[in-house]
């Protein structure tokens, strides 16, 4: 259209690689080929302007435009619209009306345009359909490309099983204080790139911002927050919204830095294999190198923790009997009370009366006692274990690693002696509660040494020689079943 345009006003076209103005946002006057057509002017490289089109050249509110035409011919510029097969002249009255109604006009339309693409934009959000690429761990419900036009079937979200889990990893490892390459690094190995690139930093900040992650669809001002399924819940999303880059040693997994591998006594690294949450034993040298599956351990630990704490609660005070207690002084406060009204005459009856007076009196006394005792250990109980038990699924990770680091010096964790996930899990794992782990194995330093156990407390024999492990030049270190048949001597923190 310029190259037409050029000899009808005497002009040549000069420079041809001026940044194309096609794909750029009229909406604005800050562009790189105003910039660069501004200039060329002023270093004396051209003589002017064409602009094919008045709304490829503005879309900007008309005073901006207008200041840009005003700069260039002022500076004896010629500005040239194609469309109008015009060279305007800053003296010509006629030739500046049409410029201001053509750039007015073209305003309108982009206004117009931008105010429906807006509306199909909220009724899009209003119908929980996305908009651009799904987000790392969502897929389309269908993504057939729409015949005729642009964008799929139906582009509402949902999780893609693949990655979904990665997602809600990635937001747990940033919550915990991962750092971008960390994050980045982990993401190369739990879900490499179909063409074998690297994830970037910036990709990884990307996915931590992404409110689409909390269910919501969101342009602009519209939002739907119930749009899909969420992959990560509020809480750890704004908990992954923290500083990044602050190193906190226990991760993301419930039993780090308890759990350690029978096999060399050190610990187990949370990790993710083939998509599952794993602990592993990373022990060079180490002849057993347990693993575990997370979920496995965590249940199988945790109901070995409630059922330790309560064989301490057996003798634990209930709120009913506190109050069946509080019931039996004031039953007995009324029958002293009844009696002291009571004025008898005959003298037999005096002492029959006062008998029965001081028997009440000892009776109220002694449940008086009783109660106080109660409400003493009620309160110095520490938390009750229904309660506790109740309240477990709500608490955040953090606050369950605290409860159970409280209570367990370390869980060892041998290797399976058969090939099923996990079936024996019971028989693999050893709780050491509060107390009952030896030194050497919770100082973790020096050479290796494996741990045995027997299933049975009372016979204490080596287990068969080929269920050892760490060879005849390891020590052999026994560390004894304790169970709920403790008493409640080596329970910490308890009164
Ligand atoms: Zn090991």
């Amino acid at each position: 259209m310029c190259e037409q345009a050029a000899p009808t006003v005497g002009g040549i076209i000069v420079n041809r690689d001026a940044p194309p103005a096609v794909d750029v946002s009229g909406g604005t006057m800050d562009r790189a080929d105003i910039r660069t057509v501004r200039e060329r002017l002023r270093d004396g490289l051209t003589d002017g302007v064409i602009v094919a089109w008045t709304d490829r050249f503005s879309r900007a509110p008309i005073e901006e435009p207008m200041a840009i035409f005003r700069e260039i011919t002022a500076a004896g510029g010629h500005f040239v619209v194609a469309e109008m097969g015009m060279d305007i002249r800053p003296d010509d009255p006629h030739g500046e009306t049409m410029l201001v109604h053509s750039l007015q006009q073209a305003r309108v339309q982009y206004l117009q345009i931008k105010k429906r693409w807006a509306l199909s934009r909220g009724n899009a959000v209003r119908a929980g359909r996305a908009m651009g690429v799904p987000p790392f761990g969502y897929r389309y419900v269908d993504p057939t490309p729409r015949r005729q036009s642009r964008g799929v079937v139906d582009s509402r979200l949902i999780p893609d099983e693949r990655h979904a889990p990665v997602i809600r990893e990635l937001f747990e490892r940033k919550a915990a204080g991962a750092t971008w390459l960390e994050l980045a690094r982990w993401l190369n190995t739990a879900a490499p790139k179909p063409d074998g690139q690297c994830w970037a930093r910036s990709s990884v900040a990307t996915i931590i911002r992404c409110r689409t992650y909390l269910g919501e669809v969101r342009h602009g001002a519209n939002v739907r927050p119930d749009a899909h399924e969420p992959l990560v819940p509020p809480p750890l999303w704004r908990r992954a919204q923290n500083e990044p880059g602050r190193r906190t040693p226990r991760g993301t997994y419930l039993l780090s830095g308890l759990v350690r591998c029978a096999g060399c006594g050190r610990n187990m690294q949370g990790s993710l294999r083939n998509g599952t949450r794993v602990y592993v034993c990373r022990t060079d040298g180490c002849l057993a190198k347990s693993s575990v599956r997370t979920s496995l351990l965590d249940a199988e630990s945790t109901e070995r923790f409630f059922d330790r704490l309560q064989s301490f609660h057996v003798q634990a005070v209930t709120g009913e009997q506190l109050a069946a207690s509080d019931g039996e002084v004031d039953r007995l406060t009324g029958e002293v009370e009844r009696l002291a009204t009571i004025v008898p005459t005959h003298a037999a009856a005096i002492a029959a009366h006062q008998r029965a007076l001081t028997d009440a009196e000892r009776a109220l006394s002694e449940a008086e006692d009783r109660r106080d005792q109660l409400a003493h250990s009620h309160a110095h109980d520490g938390p009750d274990v229904r309660e506790l038990r109740a309240d477990w699924p709500s608490l955040t990770m953090s606050e369950r690693r605290e409860i159970l680091r409280a209570a367990v010096d370390a869980i060892l964790v041998r290797r399976s002696s058969r090939r099923g996930l996990g079936a024996d899990i019971g028989e693999r794992i050893l709780v050491l509660f509060r107390g009952e782990a030896r030194a050497e194995l919770l100082n973790g330093r020096g050479p290796i040494i494996s741990w045995a156990w027997d299933d049975d407390p009372v016979s204490v024999r080596p287990p068969p020689e080929h269920l050892r492990v760490g060879g005849p030049s390891s020590p052999r270190h026994r560390v004894d079943r304790m169970g709920a048949h403790r008493t409640r001597r080596s329970h910490s923190g308890s009164a």
